[in-house]
């Protein structure tokens, strides 16, 4: 009996693909929620800072006015809240682990020249609105001023 099932076992082995891959030669395929290593899209960033208040082991910091985004992966635990904190979805978990080495680096990245543009587009139009309310404050404040002095005439009447 037990020739038998271990004939069998040689025999679905030798048919069998085997469970091992040619590692390096064959790319290593990773299970699909593999927490591997977060990775930034500079091109959607916004640099709000929110994944720097949320991250727990302090990976993460945001430098606005230099425009760059920096994480020591040393530091990261692959807790994925900077991930689900994101307002702009620009924060992912790549399924490839970090590459390992003998330093406790930082890498930085800096924003895409694309979104500098587009960032400071939106700070010129928000300057410029907020500009335009404050003039029409400004201008509602001085009317009701004078109507206030017209006023004060008939009133002492
Ligand atoms: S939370 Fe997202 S958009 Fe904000 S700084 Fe971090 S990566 Fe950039
Ligand atoms: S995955 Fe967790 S520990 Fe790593 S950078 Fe994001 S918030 Fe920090």
């Amino acid at each position: 009996m037990g020739a038998l099932n271990y004939t069998g076992k040689v025999l679905k082995n030798l048919f069998s693909k085997p469970v091992t891959t040619k590692y390096p030669f064959e790319p290593k395929t990773f299970m699909e929620r593999t927490r591997g290593h977060v990775v930034n899209d500079m091109d959607v960033c916004i640099l709000c800072g929110l994944c720097q208040m949320k991250c727990p082991t302090g990976a993460i910091t945001v430098d606005k006015p230099g425009q760059t985004w920096a994480i020591r992966p040393f530091s990261c635990i692959q807790c994925r809240a900077c991930v689900d904190n994101c307002p702009k979805k620009s924060l992912s978990m790549d399924p490839k682990y970090q590459e390992p080495g003998v330093e406790k680096i930082e890498k930085k990245f800096d924003l895409t020249d694309a979104q500098k543009e587009r960032l400071a587009e939106q700070a010129r139009i928000a300057a410029e609105k907020a500009a335009a309310a404050k003039a029409a404050m400004e201008a509602k404040k001085a009317a009701e001023a004078k109507a206030a002095a017209g006023a004060k005439p008939d009133d002492a009447k």
